[in-house]
């Protein structure tokens, strides 16, 4: 079959017009989402700011179960911030990268205790707020109070690299495509702006099949004139993720408690807990590093297998012993040692324990 030639299509530059084309594309198909405002209408900023920050390296799909619990449980920012912090961790268990769980209580304290309540509405103050960085200012600035700011996540550049046809890779690029998205942010309606960018991103300007024929910026997307939309944003390439590895001790009391401990504040998953465990490295530690760490004394048999768990920066494969301890022997012996606990396993669904932890306590309890 002969080769059909691709068609060029009419090119006119990004502007006023496709800025208009999209809001009224916005305006027929925006996602309804539990944390939006209509079309043109206020949204509440404390749900603005909270669907924001759980939508950090997340899905609208897996946050929406998480925000309405929250907002059952937490339905403002003062209530939020009176809460435990531990309940807080734990109604967070689930969600990933766990300091923002911390931040997120710090800041609603921040909120209530300084602002009475109320977030403030520029970039400038919201970013003086704990755990709300560049993007998530702008993106409550614009969407819960109709500032002029811009917000650029992943789907913001993937549609601005694309319609300006930016052929510089990610993440080089990322300062000219908040640069170029922002000379199309209105005066009128930014939020809007830019929740259609975000919508148009995760729709039809997909990742692998952008939908140009039925795109309300075909008329001005310069990749898809070029013939560009499926090699645009260029990536350059990742580093490999590096390995950690470590062992878990999952201790078993008789009965039906297990030895968690709570780990530092700060770091990754702080203040979550944990199964005690070696340090997490390069290598394996030797049998007698084995065994001087693990939490108790005990008759402890490794289980057969790894647990492998992806985080952004390494790949972690843990090793897992398992002990079953009595309950009533030498008391002071099976005390909890430093920052663990017993906690008994029907109680582990309410724990601030994280999926990683959670995947070792189900290996270890397999059979
Ligand atoms: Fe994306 Fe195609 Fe629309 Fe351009 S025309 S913004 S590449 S879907």
């Amino acid at each position: 079959m002969p080769a059909v030639a691709r068609k060029q299509l009419p090119l006119r530059p990004a502007g006023p017009d496709t800025v208009a084309a999209l809001l009224d594309w916005y305006d027929r198909e925006h996602r309804d989402l539990p944390w939006r405002a209509s079309p043109g209408k206020r949204a509440n900023p404390y749900k603005v700011w909270l669907s924001e920050i759980m939508l950090q390296q997340t899905t609208v799909k897996a946050v929406i179960p998480y925000f309405l619990k929250f907002m059952i449980r937490w339905p403002t920012v003062k209530a939020l911030a009176a809460a435990d912090r531990d309940d807080v961790l734990a109604a967070w268990a689930g969600l990933g990268y766990y300091a923002r769980a911390r931040k997120l209580h710090e800041c609603a304290q921040r909120v209530t205790t300084d602002y009475g309540g109320k977030f403030p509405r520029t970039e400038a103050e919201l970013i003086k707020l704990p755990g709300i960085g560049p993007y998530t200012a702008a993106a409550i600035a614009a969407i819960a109070f109709n500032e002029p700011a811009t917000p650029v996540d992943g789907n913001v550049e993937r549609v601005t690299a694309r319609l300006f046809a930016v052929r510089q890779p990610l993440p080089q690029s990322k300062s000219e495509l908040k640069r170029l998205a922002a000379t199309l942010t209105p005066a009128k309606r930014p939020g809007d702006f830019a929740q259609a960018m975000m919508d148009l991103g995760a729709s039809i300007c997909s990742v692998k099949s952008p939908s140009c024929l039925v795109c309300p910026l075909q008329p001005d997307c310069a990749a898809a004139a070029k013939g560009l939309e499926k090699v645009l944003p260029a990536k350059a390439p990742k580093p490999e993720r590096p390995v950690r590895m470590g062992v878990a001790f999952l201790a078993l009391r008789e009965d039906g408690h297990l030895l968690l401990r709570r780990r530092p504040d700060t770091g990754l998953l702080g203040g979550m807990l944990e199964v005690p465990s070696t340090p997490w490295t390069d290598m394996m530690p030797s049998p007698k590093g084995v065994q001087r760490s693990a939490p108790v004394n005990g008759a402890w048999w490794e289980v057969p297998g790894l647990v492998v768990h992806t985080f952004t920066h390494f790949r972690l494969e843990l090793m897992v012993y398992r002990a079953v301890v009595p309950v009533d022997t030498e008391l002071m012996l099976w005390a909890a040692p430093e920052r663990c606990r017993w906690v008994h396993r029907r109680e582990l669904g309410q724990a601030a324990l994280p999926s990683v932890m959670r995947k070792v306590v189900a290996h270890a309890l397999k059979d």
